[in-house]
């Protein structure tokens, strides 16, 4: 029985949520607390929930990073970044909650975020990006050069100023993550872990191992995944990757808060004793180990006091699921619905996203 103990061939349940990363994991707990006697499965492919693009990342919650990576296809980026934004700055503040009553501690959490520019021309442009997002709420604070030292606590070498956003936040992916599981396991959700979703025939899942989950709602939250089980325009898979130090003795030359390099694409973020520095790839060609050498160069230049060469490291490469059309968060057909393509604010705007969705099923 492994497995499937309570998740029998055949079984009907009224949620299927497919994917069990913090988009799944985080829409199956929406469902809950709305429906406490539905019966709610979640389909994760790997041998754990939690383990895709959700373990990796930097874990900032950022409201203010709400504008669209890419050119939206037709679209008008500023409308897209407005209703990211909303969605995000929800998203947050449920976080914030959520992470007091999960007892998250302290020491994994920072209270705003802050970004850092090479020149004026390059903070004033990103800026400009942000001006229709200030009428929303969003607030920024610049910190001139000779300050970055003493208040993000990096090396302030070739940087001409920071802003930091107090409307951020950041916290722990992978721990939140966790306590999902055991809530929604405590809440007999069933976790059905190890076994894909092949496609989708008209109420049914059939797995890879040929099982078939049958259910009233299915929730497509796949993930990089989400495109091959139904046809959801405008998706893309993009590349991350993250460095991750463990530093006990060395916590207080951490970053004062997550900092992301707006020019070099690549964040620092404190988390506990750990440190994470996390970017993307400028060249699909280029080798996994020299993106991994380009992070950890790039720390030690702001965090020169680290001892890096001789901490132990973890490496991680996962897949954002990006969509040229924004977050699909919507029914694709009667008793079919998707929660994907965040991109880079998946963490950000996931328990928003998932409170969103189970209105608009509910
Ligand atoms: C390096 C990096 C740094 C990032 N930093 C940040 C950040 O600081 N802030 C922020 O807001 N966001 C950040 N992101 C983005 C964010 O982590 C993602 O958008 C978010 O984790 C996506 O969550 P998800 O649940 O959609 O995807 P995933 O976590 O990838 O989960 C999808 C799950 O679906 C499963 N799956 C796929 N196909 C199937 C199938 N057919 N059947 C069953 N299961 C399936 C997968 O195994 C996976 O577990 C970062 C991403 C990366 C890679």
């Amino acid at each position: 029985m492994g497995q499937y103990e309570s998740a029998m061939e055949k079984t009907a349940y009224d949620f299927a949520i497919i994917g069990g990363g913090v988009i799944g994991l985080s829409t199956a707990y929406a469902l809950r607390a709305r429906r406490h006697h539905a019966k709610i499965c979640v389909i994760e492919a790997g041998p754990k929930c939690g383990f895709g693009a959700s373990w990796a990342n930097g874990s900032m919650i950022h409201p203010s990073q709400a504008a669209p990576w890419d050119e939206i296809g037709g679209l008008d980026r500023v409308d897209i970044a407005k209703q990211v934004y909303e969605l995000a700055a929800y998203s947050a503040d449920i976080l914030r909650k959520r992470f007091d009553e999960f007892e998250i501690e302290p020491r994994h959490r920072r209270a705003s975020c802050a970004k850092i520019y090479i020149s004026r021309a390059a903070m004033d442009a990103d800026l400009n990006t942000l001006e229709d997002l200030f009428s929303l709420g969003l607030r920024a604070k610049y910190v001139p050069p000779l300050e970055i030292p003493s208040r993000l606590n990096i090396a302030s070498k070739n940087i001409y100023g920071g802003v930091i956003f107090p409307s951020d936040h950041s916290g722990p992916a992978r721990i939140y993550c966790q306590h999902l599981v055991s809530r929604l396991k405590a809440s007999k959700v069933d976790l059905i872990t190890g076994d894909a979703a092949k496609f989708i025939d008209g109420q049914a899942v059939i797995l890879n191992s040929e099982k078939t989950i049958r259910a009233q709602g299915i929730i497509i939250a796949a993930g990089a995944g989400s495109d091959k089980l139904a046809n959801i325009a405008g998706q893309k898979a993009v590349r991350g990757y993250s460095r991750t130090f463990e530093l006990p003795n060395d916590v207080n030359s951490f970053p004062a808060m997550p900092v992301m390099d707006d020019a070099a694409h690549i964040a620092i973020s404190p988390m506990g004793t750990h440190l994470r520095v996390s970017g993307g790839a400028d060249d699909a060609a280029v080798n996994d180990d020299r993106i991994y050498a380009k992070l950890e160069d790039y720390l030690a230049r702001r965090c020169p006091k680290l001892p890096l060469t001789s901490a132990p490291k973890e490496d991680w490469t996962a897949l954002r699921p990006m969509s040229e059309v924004g977050p699909v968060i919507r029914q694709l057909r009667d008793g079919l619905y998707a929660n994907t393509g965040h991109g880079h604010m998946g963490w950000t705007v996931s328990a928003g996203a998932a409170e969103k969705l189970a209105d608009l099923i509910l």
